[in-house]
């Protein structure tokens, strides 16, 4: 990689591009035929990108799909794109509204590292606070507050995993940052430093550790090479099914 930083990337099952979190996907299949007339029953908005270098599908669980057009590619090339990417814009609005339905389901709870918390909004409250398996948040406008406890709480969860993998594993890594992108869980720079999405923090506990574990191993190893594997589950042995379990949740692991 350019930048001598491997990441982890959130990704998705079937996808042919990088999707991110909420459900953006990057249409990476190459467009060749515009049907000229080619009508389309899916709504989707037309975005020009003068950086954009040919035709793009975003699906996304907010804003419905978008097709963004490089500057001199015709009008028609946006219902040409929708037309022929149908069968996957349908299953990306699918799983859009199947990630919107889970969402609904936990709606006054928020999952923590495998347990669920009872958010309780309390009128003047300006930081959140844990008591037992209740969360005390901010009544008018929780989200700002959650995320900023959440952020906190990835540091204390993250220092002494990774310190704890470092020590077994003999390595060392430099620092530790915080983030919150849409399309990467972690990544490790060649000089040890450590990037970590807080919203790991809504996955189950072995999850959390699989990412650690994942980027620890990369401090020994820089690439996703079968070496590189082969170490991870001598370090962390059912990683298979907590990399799967990332592959098909991730997009849940929002506020
Ligand atoms: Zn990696």
């Amino acid at each position: 990689m350019a930048d001598s930083r491997v990441g982890l990337t959130v990704t998705q099952p079937d996808d042919r591009g990088r999707s991110s979190l909420g459900c953006a996907v990057w249409a990476s299949r190459r467009l060749t035929s515009y049907p000229v007339g080619a009508v389309s029953e899916i709504a989707y908005s037309v975005r020009r990108s003068a950086r954009a270098r040919r035709v793009r599908v975003n699906v996304n669980a907010d804003q419905g799909v978008e097709v963004v057009l490089p500057a001199r590619a015709p009008e028609r090339a946006a219902a040409a794109a929708v037309a022929e990417l149908r069968p996957w814009i349908e299953r990306r609005l699918g799983e859009a509204e199947s990630v919107r339905a889970r969402l609904a389901e936990r709606a006054g709870t928020v999952p923590y590292l495998g347990e669920t918390l009872q958010l309780v909004g309390q009128a003047g409250r300006t930081r959140v606070h844990r008591v037992g398996d209740r969360l005390l948040v901010p009544q008018e406008d929780p989200l700002v507050a959650l995320e900023r406890y959440l952020r906190r709480r990835a540091r204390d969860e993250l220092v002494p995993r990774l310190d704890r993998a470092t020590a077994q594993a003999g390595t060392t890594y430099r620092e530790l940052t915080v983030r919150g992108q849409r399309t990467r869980w972690a990544s490790c720079s060649a000089d040890g430093r450590m990037s970590f999405n807080w919203r790991l923090l809504l996955a189950p506990a072995p999850v959390l550790d699989y990412v650690v574990w994942h980027e620890v191993c990369h401090l020994e190893v820089m690439n996703h090479s079968p070496r590189f594997w082969a170490l991870l589950e001598s370090r962390w042995p059912r990683y298979r099914q907590d990399r799967l379990w990332l592959r098909r949740h991730g997009a849940t692991l929002v506020l």
